[in-house]
């Protein structure tokens, strides 16, 4: 509520001047930024050509809204409350002065699919078409509004409006790369990838990011947050439980919505499985060793060549020597074994020896093992010896 407080704050101030404005409006450039917040001398996106992706939920999302009274019941007002948006036809409409929606559940870093689409009644005006907005975490809007004709020269009812304002804007921060707008009345799809900005206390060490397909077109290039989303003004970040509701904004436009389904997907940030740009070095080893230990456990010692790839795969995650201790008599055995062959038999289990040699070869590349390792220097002179080729 304190937000809603703040952005019905911003409006009182902002609005009036919104009404018959040109010149000075939003936050003013700065170092930082070449335009206003709101700035109508930035040019607008150009228009291309979309093509709507009306995706099924994959088996591992929540389907937040199916145009069952099942799933509008995920929905509450931001009291949570029933609200008073209408399901009409399998879609969900927002209601002038109802208020915003949000999801019972809560989430952070998601991927989130939607289809929304303006009313097919063209009225209104700028902001005031078609106006709603799909709220990340209820803090980070993406914008939804009837962009399809942005150029004042162009008819009919063409709805000029500023870029950052635009459908699919970070609204009062980044406009879309380009204006991949549908009609009014026509269902558009929003495909959004989004992480949350990352706080140590009251320090933000990540700031998070979208990136917003509007009708299959990129139009928000893992776009880093800026602030948390207001009218006007540039707020800054600030730190906010890891999961919030999902909101959708009743801006006065009945605005329809449907087919919207999420995945919750890994933080970026100091992720050990899958990379991240501040994973450490202690959590990765650790991961690492477990790794390293799984496999061991695996390693076939009946099957010689098998337990000597399963150590130097194991020695790629841990190089812990008692992970190695049984491979020089492994080795030794491979080698003894080997130099006893006739020139027949040994271009038969040729691959061995260069199955062997090209597994020291990645340990050696990467530096886990030293270039003048023992056992590749048998395995050259057995591949001389019987002039095996590969
Ligand atoms: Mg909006």
């Amino acid at each position: 509520m304190k937000q809603m407080k703040t952005i019905a704050a911003a409006l009182a101030v902002c609005g009036a001047a919104g009404a018959a404005m040109a010149f000075l409006y939003g936050d003013t450039p700065d170092a930082r930024h070449a335009w206003a917040v709101h700035d109508r001398n930035r040019p607008n996106p150009v228009k291309v050509s979309a093509t709507p992706q009306f995706a099924k939920a994959p088996s591992d999302a929540v389907v937040l809204f199916d145009g069952t009274p099942e799933t509008f019941a995920n929905w509450t007002d931001t009291k949570g409350n029933p609200t008073k948006w209408k399901l009409v036809n399998g879609t969900l409409e927002s209601v002038r002065g109802a208020g915003y929606i949000m999801t019972k559940q809560k989430f952070g870093d998601c991927q989130l699919h939607l289809e929304w689409a303006a009313p097919s009644r063209v009225e209104g005006f700028g902001q005031g078409r078609g106006n709603s907005g799909v709220f990340l975490m209820g803090n980070y809007e993406i914008q939804v509004l009837d962009s399809f004709e942005t150029d004042p020269s162009k008819n009919p009812n063409p709805n000029p409006n500023y870029a950052d304002g635009q459908a699919s804007a970070v609204y009062a921060e980044n406009p879309p790369l380009v204006n991949a707008s549908l009609g009014p009345g026509e269902w558009q799809s929003y495909d959004i990838v989004f992480h949350q900005p990352v706080w140590q206390g009251n320090k933000m060490v990540y700031p998070g990011s979208v990136t917003v397909f509007h009708n299959g077109v990129l139009t928000q290039d893992h776009w880093e947050m800026e602030g948390l989303t207001t009218h006007c003004r540039r707020r800054p970040l600030a730190p906010h439980d890891t999961k919030l509701p999902l909101q959708l904004q009743d801006h006065g436009n009945p605005v329809h919505f449907r087919n919207i389904w999420i995945r919750e997907i890994p933080s970026r940030y100091a992720n050990t499985t899958h990379g991240g740009p501040a994973a450490t070095e202690k959590d990765v080893m650790a991961l690492r060793q477990k790794t390293a230990a799984e496999l061991f456990a695996k390693v076939d010692f009946n099957n010689r060549m098998n337990a000597i790839r399963g150590i130097l795969e194991v020695a790629s995650y841990d190089m812990n020597p008692k992970y190695q201790q049984k491979l020089p008599e492994l080795q030794n055995a491979f080698l003894a074994d080997f130099n006893k062959l006739t020139k027949e038999q040994a271009d038969k289990r040729k691959w061995e020896v260069f199955t062997l040699r090209g597994d020291l070869d990645v340990l050696i590349r990467n530096g886990v093992f030293p270039k003048d390792n023992a056992f590749r220097a048998e395995l050259e002179k057995i591949i001389a010896k019987y002039q095996l080729k590969k």
